[in-house]
């Protein structure tokens, strides 16, 4: 038993990962959402360019949350990836 992980599926490929490696958006609950932090409905994504993209295309989010989900989200997300170098870390 190492630590304690809790298991969150990202809404793309649906796959099982620690939450901690995974992007949480919020539908908060007094409106609009919110990235990482807050109470309400969440969804959540890998941090990799594969699970955004498809994430945009197929509106994945708008359905998780079922509420529209601005281009800002999501170019945030974007741009959190090219401040991060380790998120290649997949492509090995
Ligand atoms: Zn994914």
């Amino acid at each position: 038993m190492s630590g304690r992980s809790v298991l969150r599926r990202c809404v793309t490929c649906r796959t099982l990962l620690d939450r901690q490696q995974l992007w949480r958006v919020i539908r908060l609950a007094q409106g609009g959402l919110a990235l990482d932090q807050g109470m309400g409905r969440s969804a959540y994504l890998c941090r990799n360019h594969t699970c955004l993209d498809e994430a945009r295309r197929r509106k994945k989010l708008q359905k998780a949350l079922r509420c529209q989900v601005a281009d800002s989200i999501y170019a945030a997300l974007e741009q959190r990836l090219q401040t991060s170098p380790s998120a290649d870390a997949e492509a090995r």
